[in-house]
Parts: C-alpha cells; structure tokens; sequence
C-alpha cells in the first residue's frame, strides 16, 4: 500500500508539472491533462525501443525493425519534451507539440508498418478529444476535423494496400500487449486523478468560501454556519461554552488619520495576534464585521476564558500601532465582552452572543482598552 502511495504521489507529482498557484480550476485540468497525455505516449511509444532490443539480441539483422525504433524514440523524446515545455510555461507549445508530433509519427507508423500499429492511434484521439472538450474554440475543431479525415485515410490505406516495412509477428504480439496495459494504466490513473482534483478543488472553493480575504481568519459566513452547531454540541456534551467579542477602539479615527490602506495592515497585524491565541483544538476566531472578531472557546469556563481575552488585550497592545488621534492611548487598543455559560435547553445561543455583547457595550462605556467578562 505504501508503495502504491509513493508510485502514485510520482505520477500525480508528473501530471502537475508547471502547475502554477493562480491557476483556475480549468487551466489546472488542461494542464494536467496535457501532461497525462504526454506520459501516455511516452508510455505506449516505449515498446517500439523494447521490441528493437528485444530484435537485437535474439533476431536476424533482417527482422530488426529500425524504422519503428527511431519512430519510438522521437514519440518519447517529444513527450517528454511536452512535460519540459509545460514546467517551463511555455503551455500552449507544449499543446502544439503534444497533438501534432505523435500524430504524425503515429500516421507515418499506420502507413508503413502494420495494419495493427494504428491501434496506437487512438491514444492520439484522446487528448485531442479532451482538447476540444476544454478548448471548444476554432482550432480544437479544427484539430478534431483534421484528425477524423486522417483516420479515415489511414483506415482506408490499411483495408485495401499492404504495408510498406511489415513488422514482424513477435513485434505484432508485443505490441498488442503493450498497448492493453497502457490503456488499462492510464485510464485508472486518470479516473484517480480526476477525481483528486475535484477533491482539492472543493477544499480549495471551501476555503475561500469560509475565509476573510483581508485577515485570513473565519469569516462572517462561516460564524453564521458554524455558531449554531458548535453550541448545539457543547449542549450535548454539557461543556463550558465562551463567547468573546473584540472591537478595536476608535478605528474610524485611525483610518481618517493614517488612510485606509495602513488602516487594512493594523487589521491584518492585529487578526495574526488573534489567531496566535487560538491553540485549542474547538476554539475559533472569526472576523465578524469590519473591525469586530469574535473567537468561539467550546471547552473553556469563564475564568479561562476571561483570561484569554486579557492575554489578548495585552497582546494587541504591546504590539505598539501607534494611534495618535485616539483620544484613549497613543497606541491601538481592543476592548473585549466575555460570556459563558454550559449550555441548557431553554437558554439559545444568541442570548449568550447578547451577553458577551452587553459586556463590550461596557467596555467601551467605561472608557474602552479593557475586558468585561
Ligand atoms: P469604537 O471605539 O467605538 O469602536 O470606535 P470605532 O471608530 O472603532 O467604531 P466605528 O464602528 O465607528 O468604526 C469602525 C471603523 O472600522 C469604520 C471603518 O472605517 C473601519 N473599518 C471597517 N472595516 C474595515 C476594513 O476592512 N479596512 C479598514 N481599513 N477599515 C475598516
Ligand atoms: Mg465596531
Ligand atoms: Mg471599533
């Protein structure tokens, strides 16, 4: 199993080559496939160098088929080229060589050598199908057209003239065999990937979907999802609950003095306090408005809880932003509302969300730079 892990963690690190972070999630499948297609034909173009040395070794000179080794070399060697292409982001080269080098090395092949050899070619209708899937644009018509044309020609050219350098019966074998497992191999690697893909690509939306952009925390829409639930399950395992609101004290002042930019960087400083402070497994720190976080404790008392809102008081202000025009400190400072409670039946969560709010209104009253509990 182990084995099978690292294996598939080298194809995937391979069928990701030139991935870059920004990518969509169309861009990642294009390119992913590109690569997987390139692997596939490095993969089935690799028998015609085996059966070359295989000839070499146990057949007469005149059954060594030469023509279909050099062939094998400039697919892989092309392939492989795709892949450097791609890690190099040159994409769309990588695109051209991808469907134009095997398909001509691959016609060539299905006129001269044996009418079996043109199997190979559907290797090459796959990546230009998914092309035009992904594409859909002028050129992947086209390529989907020219390509159909050419497989009719090759197809017409196998039924009614012998081949021009026939393969001998060994090759033949091999060939058929080679071309199975390749197929079999790529087809579960592709349903593998895919499906990895859409996995990271869900976590990925998920993530954006629950994340505040500016500060990186929980946003508004994840509390609202999440509040409800995590109080339900501490009514079920009768845990201590704590709520803890934090505003920062005149912030509207800080931005009509440093300007909104600075105003968005003292945000962003003062959530990775925030967040340093949420080391328990179950307890969560969301930005729930502009300058407003509220952290979730769901196996905290109040006493705890209560000190680590100080803790966190003391923290934003031994960060030191200078706040000249607050009339409280001349640096920022957070006030702080604190509620808890084991939650029962007839007490809803947002009574103890009101209570920890009613605390920060005091906070503020009595002068702001301070934690009610
Ligand atoms: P108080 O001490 O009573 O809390 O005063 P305050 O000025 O902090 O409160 P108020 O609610 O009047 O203003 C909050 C300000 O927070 C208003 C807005 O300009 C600022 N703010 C909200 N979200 C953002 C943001 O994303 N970036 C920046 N730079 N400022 C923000
Ligand atoms: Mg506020
Ligand atoms: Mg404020």
């Amino acid at each position: 199993m182990m084995s099978f892990n690292i294996f598939y963690e080298k194809i995937l690190q391979f069928i990701n080559t030139g991935i870059e972070d920004d990518f969509t999630y169309n861009e990642t499948r294009y390119l992913q496939f590109t690569n997987l297609a390139a692997i596939a034909t490095a993969f089935a173009a690799a028998n015609g160098i085996f059966i070359y040395l295989y000839e070499r070794i146990f057949l007469p000179p005149q059954e060594h088929s030469l023509f279909q080794f050099l062939i094998s070399c400039t697919l892989v060697l092309s392939s492989l080229t795709v892949i450097a292409l791609n890690r190099y982001h040159h994409y769309d080269k990588a695109k051209d060589l991808l469907l134009l080098a095997p398909l001509l090395v691959v016609t060539t092949l299905a006129f001269t050598s044996q009418k079996e050899t043109g199997d190979h070619l559907y290797f090459f209708l796959a990546p230009v199908g998914i092309f035009f899937f992904l594409g859909l644009n002028k050129k992947s018509y086209m390529w989907v057209a020219a390509t159909f044309v050419l497989f009719l020609a090759i197809l017409y050219y196998q039924a009614n003239y012998p081949p021009l350098s026939p393969l001998n019966e060994t090759s033949v074998q091999f060939n058929y065999i080679t071309t199975l497992i390749t197929i079999f191999i790529v087809l579960t690697t592709l349903t593998a990937f895919l499906i990895n893909t859409n996995i990271n690509m869900e976590k990925k939306l998920t993530e954006l979907f629950e994340t505040d952009h500016l500060t990186g925390l929980y946003n508004r829409h994840k509390y609202s999802l999440y509040s409800k639930q995590l109080y339900d399950e501490a009514r079920e395992k009768q845990h201590h609950f704590s709520v803890l609101i934090f505003d920062i004290d005149h912030f509207k002042a800080y931005n009509d003095s440093y300007g909104h930019l600075a105003g968005d960087n003292a945000l962003r400083q003062i959530a990775d306090i925030l967040q340093k402070h949420i080391q328990k497994e179950n307890d969560y720190m969301f930005r729930f408005g502009g300058e407003e976080f509220v952290a979730i404790l769901t196996d905290t008392p109040l006493e705890n809880a209560k000190a680590l809102a100080q803790r966190i008081h003391e923290d934003i202000l031994s960060a030191k932003i200078e706040h000249k025009s607050s009339p409280t400190h001349e640096y920022i400072t957070c006030s702080a509302g604190v509620s808890s409670a084991v939650p029962n039946r007839t007490t809803p969560y947002l009574s103890l969300f009101e209570q920890a709010d009613n605390n920060l209104y005091r906070a503020k009253r009595e002068g702001r730079n301070r934690v009610v509990a």
